[in-house]
Parts: structure tokens; C-alpha cells; sequence
């Protein structure tokens, strides 16, 4: 039925950074990728993270086209960092556009479902 449809908790909106310091719930802190690792520096995952793949779509629900361009340009950093840090065989290409990019698509698909959208 839905064993192949990620279900992430539904966060309703992305954080922000206009409450100053306080406690926070784990799915409410900044999942920014450490660099030049590329592990999330809340999940300690590869970025972008389930939380990430769960907010971007909703923070680029009518721009998924700047989507694209922002993870393109964050995959490029990401070879290059990663290249630097092991030149021999370096990231595998495949694998990190389907890290970056892969699963914008099917991703941008269920938050518009969700949200009750056309498709
Ligand atoms: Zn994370």
C-alpha cells in the first residue's frame, strides 16, 4: 500500500530564527550541513537530512524550479568539499545526485498531495 511513501511527522511550518535561544524540539533545530562533511549538524546524517527533505518542499511549495537550482548549487559544493576530503574515488556522482536531487520530485509530489493540491 504506502510501505514505499516516506512519512515524516508533519511539522506544519518551517523554523524560524525569530524566537531567540529556548528549548527546542529536535524536528524545530536548524538541520544546516556541517561542512566540509556534509553530515547534518542536528541528525548527524548525510544532508540533507529526513527533516530537510521534509521542509524544503514546504518552504518551496509554489518555486520548486529554485528548488532545484538551490539543491544543484549545494550538490556542487558538496563534490567539491567531499573531493577534497577523499580525491580517490571521490564521491560517488550517481549516489550524490540522488541524495541532492533524486528525491525532490517524489518528495514535492506527497507535500502537494498532502496539502491537497493539484498535482
Ligand atoms: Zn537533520
Amino acid at each position: 500500500m504506502t510501505a514505499t511513501a516516506p512519512d515524516p511527522e508533519s511539522p506544519g511550518q518551517p523554523p524560524t530564527n525569530d524566537t531567540g535561544p529556548q528549548e527546542l524540539e529536535p524536528n524545530q533545530l536548524p538541520h544546516t550541513p556541517r561542512r566540509p562533511i556534509w553530515l547534518c549538524g542536528t541528525c548527524a546524517t548525510e544532508w540533507p537530512c529526513l527533516t530537510v527533505r521534509t521542509l524544503l518542499p514546504l518552504d518551496y511549495y509554489d518555486s520548486p524550479t529554485a528548488l532545484h537550482v538551490y539543491l544543484a548549487t549545494l550538490l556542487q559544493e558538496a563534490v567539491e568539499d567531499l573531493t577534497r576530503l577523499n580525491p580517490d574515488p571521490g564521491p560517488d556522482p550517481q549516489r550524490m545526485h540522488a541524495r541532492f536531487l533524486g528525491w525532490v520530485k517524489p518528495w514535492l509530489d506527497i507535500t502537494r498531495r498532502r496539502a491537497g493540491g493539484p498535482d
